[in-house]
């Protein structure tokens, strides 16, 4: 899981350049989708619905802790077929830690990207995983996790995870260069750990993608006040107007509008490895479902019904959108309300690239 990782289009749109990580995984044997989308534009609800298999229910208020009660259906399922469970290179060993964990990796992300603590902060590197499956000598069948963070953060980290640069975490006008500067640094790191898993597990089966898109201030949402408001905003008066905003394009969306704000978010990464030798499951896997607008509802329950483990049908790829951040009692509350519009919206106009 490649935090905030955006979809191929919106790199093209944005910094005018191809996807290092679409073009490297492709190389490799992937196949990326090309009509991918998250089901909600935040990180603890898109990881643990896509963990669950299952969506939160719309109108329904969300706490940030509401992970904690989710149960896992991909865990269970791997679990069930004596798979060992590796969350961020630490085994667990059932699905109640396993939330634990998410809960408590989620907290404190959220929590360094509202205090602003993120220097401070240690990041999961690629060569971490690496170090983990050279570590490991045992056979078996595993499922190791993974979530970085660097891309959310445009953070480029050194081998430690320590920073090395990073600027604001939202893409801006005059910030484009440095974003591409870490979706760059992090592809090669990232490419680096693929190489590795495919050279000492030919069987491995990977799946690569992002909970959301990038989070921008650019686009038609956005007037010229607040282009200029947003040079010397402050972090909560930025999140302040991307609410606005967002809320402001949902309307516009569903009268009929498009919407750069939601269109950026909701366009994610999704790229899949399989085996080219098990009995053509790639080509079945690109042929059936990966070709299609696929969302991260449906990605274990694709792979679950490829692999032959658990029988999970498809269902209906929808994206949510919220537009609360209330607090109470000290947490984040959001409403959920489902938004066809906003999905039907996201590769409707096609790519409107110049180049
Ligand atoms: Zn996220």
């Amino acid at each position: 899981m490649i935090d905030a990782y955006p979809h191929k289009d919106t790199i093209k749109e944005l910094f005018e350049a191809d996807d290092p990580l679409s073009q490297g995984l492709s190389s490799r044997g992937f196949v990326i989708a090309e009509k991918s989308f998250a089901n909600y534009p935040f990180t603890p609800m898109s990881v643990s619905s896509q963990l669950m298999c299952e969506y939160y229910s719309d109108n329904e208020n969300l706490a940030w802790s509401v992970i904690r009660g989710g149960k896992s259906n991909v865990v269970r399922t791997f679990m069930k077929n004596g798979y060992n469970i590796y969350l961020n290179v630490g085994k667990i060993s059932n699905s109640a830690s396993l939330h634990e964990t998410l809960l408590n990796m989620l907290s404190q992300t959220i929590l360094t990207s509202v205090v602003k603590l993120s220097h401070f902060v240690q990041y999961l590197e690629p060569i971490d995983i690496v170090q983990f499956i050279r570590d490991r000598n045992s056979g078996g069948s595993n499922f190791v996790y993974a979530h970085f963070f660097q891309v959310h953060d445009n953070a480029v980290t050194d081998e430690r995870g320590k920073i090395v640069t990073h600027e604001f975490e939202m893409v801006l006008d005059d910030n484009r260069s440095h974003f591409m500067k870490s979706i760059k640094d992090f592809s090669q790191k990232f490419l680096a750990l693929i190489d590795e898993i495919r050279l000492r597990d030919k069987s491995a089966v990977v799946l690569v993608n992002s909970d959301h898109g990038l989070p921008v201030f650019i686009g038609n949402d956005f007037s010229r006040k607040d282009f200029l408001f947003m040079k010397n905003a402050r972090h909560g008066e930025l999140i302040q107007l991307w609410f606005k905003t967002a809320i402001c394009a949902i309307k516009k969306v569903k009268d009929g509008g498009m919407s750069d704000i939601w269109k950026y978010r909701q366009k994610n990464f999704v790229g899949v490895f399989v085996p080219v030798d098990s009995d053509n499951l790639k080509n079945s896997v690109k042929a059936s479902e990966f070709a299609n607008p696929i969302s991260n509802i449906n990605l274990f329950r694709v792979l679950f019904s490829h692999l032959g483990i658990k029988n999970l049908p498809k269902i209906s790829d929808e994206v949510f959108v919220s537009t609360l951040a209330a607090k109470k009692g000290g947490h984040a509350e959001f409403k959920l309300i489902k938004a066809p519009y906003i999905r039907d919206s996201l590769y409707k106009n096609g790519n409107k690239n110049k180049k």
